[in-house]
């Protein structure tokens, strides 16, 4: 509530003229890549669409979907899975189930005890609970695991290394501490879940316990569940290890193809993606006694958490037993995969997907995404019965496995991936919704057409567009007033960069496919994440109980379909391309700089026995190790390809205006389209990123030690990073050569629309 009001208050503030100017302007252009006429006509049959998606049947698919567990290989699963495919064609769409054979190991035994200085066995068992109903299905929800942690049993003193990142391991080494031999126990947060047991092997760890601390999503934030929406102390976070940031998403044993029947299929012991350490998640309940019997320093300030406890990074006395084994098994996925016909332009597909796979009961993730999928589904259904033809082809996917690893997507989009380079115009994702604002990830190609959307969407709670409120937001949580004015004065608000963890990262990484990742969220917390709380009774008490922002989210993602589906040309604006490639620019120069400043200082005060003369003798610390100063990197080539690429994409934009209001017919665009929807492809490498080859795209990765969160430039971002300075600037004139190669096939296609305009 407060946060709502903070929210009306900031844009009373917002009637800039600028801001005032450029949202009057939007409104009476035709809509991007349409002619005038055919943009008044797609606004009418928006209208109509917009009026369909209903919060009482959105309701009735959660309660449906999420009615018991639905994990990878389980019967609900597949049940599921039918359901949605007799929906989609109840409301007239050609669809069907693709099904595909994975790796999907669950737990045949696990324990975790404590052998010294006491005797602790970790529960590893989330209770279930009186009000809600669900939470009792102990027969059908899969334990508390991590999947493709390897089979283990190890026994090792306990070391706590903060959220278990490469800086973590740099302080602990400060202080002393080595986590060689150990068992370590990180904290849930700040990273995908996969980096940790990947950064703790690295530093010689042989077994990884996650935990879940009240300080991040427990009784610190707000009450625990049943009485709050926060983590109780039993629950625990499921989720997938795979460490498919160094190598490749989907099913292990079938890399780069899709995962049919007959597809070759690696051993498990030769899959690059799994594991590297035995790994556990674990409840703070059961973390609490362990982390108590730690001595040796106190945590860091940063690193503590909430449990009434004093943090020590250990090790100490403290001891662990940890062995786990598992199934593993090929078990089916079920992809639905619905298609509604275009009419002018059959062989170009805009293609929509969010999964419906659970690791246990799931009404949040992913069923809050799913439910809006189908509304739109039986929308656009409900206006083409009523004379609406989409031009292109619509594809949409109810993909299944995402949660062990996008297995479901990727393992589709392997199978049809030569047909998705030469047909796919765009891929659009959700994963999961709730209340506030608009987040909006994606190619920035794109950001032009999301920006234009969200203009005609209300938000149901501000009584403003989805646009003004997303742009009040930015401007209240921008850092400076720089950034602020910058905000202001740009027509567009700008789109995050795709990192990873749901199921675009096959399309824009690996093909090639402007891809989208949209959803609503912000205003409720929630602490029930992967766990059996997750399920329609926590979400219809604590989250978008009212379902109106499902509504607005179909709405959003509708409309987004139609106009990729409609526009005469295809709705991309390479100018927003451009600003971004030089956003990352100027950011991987600052970087170098801070690496060379923060080095020479660190050296200075080396030499000047700064480290020596600060020491505490009863809690010493190991001075950093001497470093040489990066080197200066030679970045023209890519400041060079980020100025062709602005020039180009303002010629498009210019050509595009002309060559549209010359009327041209669908026939002369067909060539220019064609060309238009391959544009993303000029920028993936075929030999990919230094050391993950899968990753073809030159601008945008799932970072190495971030997962989640994208790097973008990672050839060379990721190099500095890490230090490698030659190999940063080598990767200097690769991304270059791909923003060039994009500023000429901009240029070329502007330069036909413009004969397209003289013809007239
Ligand atoms: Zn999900």
């Amino acid at each position: 509530m407060r946060r709502q009001l903070a929210a009306v208050l900031i844009i009373g503030s917002l009637f800039s003229p600028t801001w005032a100017q450029v949202a009057s302007s939007a409104a009476n252009e035709p809509l991007l890549g349409f002619t005038a006429a055919s943009s008044a006509q797609e606004r009418q049959w928006e209208e109509k669409l917009k009026s369909i998606p209903d919060p009482k049947l959105l309701r009735e698919y959660m309660q449906r979907l999420s009615a018991r567990p639905h994990h990878v290989g389980s019967p609900y699963d597949k049940d599921n899975a039918e359901w949605i495919l007799s929906k989609f064609q109840s409301w007239g769409w050609d669809a069907k189930i693709e099904q595909f054979d994975v790796l999907f190991p669950t737990p045949k035994s696990r324990l975790l005890e404590m052998t010294a200085p006491t005797h602790y066995t970790a529960k590893l068992e989330e209770p279930a609970l009186a009000v809600d109903p669900t939470s009792n299905q102990k027969s059908e929800q899969l334990p508390t695991y991590n999947a493709y942690s390897p089979d283990g049993d190890v026994t090792a003193p306990l070391v706590f290394v903060n959220y278990g990142l490469p800086a973590d391991y740099e302080e602990l080494e400060r202080l002393g501490v080595s986590a060689k031999g150990a068992i370590v126990i990180a904290k849930y947060g700040e990273s995908w879940r996969g980096v940790k047991p990947r950064v703790a092997w690295e530093h010689g760890a042989i077994g990884c316990l996650i935990y879940s601390d009240p300080k991040d999503d427990g009784y610190f934030e707000d009450r625990t569940f049943p009485e709050g929406p926060m983590r109780p102390a039993q629950g625990v976070q499921r989720g997938s290890v795979m460490d498919f940031p160094h190598s490749y998403p989907g099913d292990p044993l079938t890399p780069g193809v899709g995962a049919t029947k007959d597809a070759k299929r690696l051993d498990i012991k030769d899959a690059k993606n799994l594991a590297p350490i035995p790994t556990l998640p674990i409840s703070y309940g059961d973390a609490e006694p362990l982390l108590k019997a730690l001595t040796g320093p106190v945590a860091p300030e940063a690193w503590r958490g909430s449990l009434p406890i004093t943090y020590h990074v250990g090790p100490g006395a403290a001891k662990l037993h940890l062995a786990v084994t598992f199934d593993w098994k090929i078990r089916p996925v079920y992809d639905v995969i619905a298609r509604l016909q275009g009419s002018t332009e059959p062989e170009e597909w805009v293609v929509r997907g969010n999964h419906h796979d659970a690791w246990v009961n799931g009404a949040e993730d992913p069923v809050s995404g799913q439910i809006s999928l189908l509304e739109e589904a039986r929308a656009l259904g409900e206006i083409h019965k009523q004379g609406w033809q989409p031009e292109r082809t619509i594809i949409y996917a109810a993909w299944d496995g995402e949660e062990p690893m996008l297995l479901g997507s990727t393992e589709w989009a392997e199978t049809h991936a030569a047909e998705l380079q030469q047909h796919g115009v765009a891929y659009i994702n959700s994963d999961g919704n709730g209340r506030g604002f608009l987040y909006a990830e994606g190619a920035h190609s794109l950001e032009a057409l999301v920006n234009g959307v969200t203009r005609d969407v209300q938000d149901p709670e501000a009584g403003v567009s989805v646009w003004k409120r997303s742009q009040a937001n930015r401007i209240h949580d921008a850092k400076d007033a720089e950034t602020r004015t910058a905000i202001r004065n740009r027509a567009d608000w700008k789109l995050l960069p795709l990192g990873s963890g749901t199921d675009y990262t096959v399309f824009e990484h690996h093909l090639g496919v402007a891809s989208l990742n949209l959803g609503y969220g912000g205003e409720d917390r929630g602490g029930i994440y992967h766990s059996i709380y997750d399920d329609f009774y926590w979400y219809t008490h604590f989250s978008d109980t009212e379902f109106v922002y499902g509504r607005t989210l179909a709405q959003t993602i509708g409309l987004t379909v139609m106009r990729l589906a409609d526009a005469d040309v295809l709705p991309y604006r390479f100018s927003n391309l451009a600003d971004a490639v030089n956003d990352y620019l100027k950011e991987v120069q600052e970087l170098l700089k801070q690496k060379q400043d923060q080095v020479r200082e660190q050296d200075r005060e080396l030499d000047d026995g700064v480290y020596k003369a600060i020491n505490d003798p009863r809690r010493p610390q190991v001075p950093p190790k001497k470093e040489t100063v990066p080197p200066f990197i030679n970045f023209a080539p890519l400041q060079n390809a980020a100025d062709a690429l602005a020039k180009s994409g303002d010629h498009y934009n210019k050509a595009l205006t002309a060559a549209l209001k010359a009327s041209p017919q669908a026939s002369q665009l067909a060539a220019i389209n064609d060309k238009l929807l391959k544009s993303e492809q000029q920028l993936l490498n075929p030999d990919g990123l230094p050391t993950r080859p899968y990753y073809k795209h030159m601008l945008y990765a799932p970072g190495l030690y971030t997962g989640y969160a994208p790097k973008t430039v990672s050839g060379i971002r990721e190099s500095i990073e890490l230090k490698d300075y030659k190999l940063a600037e080598q990767e200097v004139p690769r991304v270059a050569k791909a923003v060039n190669d994009e500023a000429v096939y901009v240029e070329q296609i502007a330069t036909e629309l413009d004969k397209l305009a003289a013809a007239k």
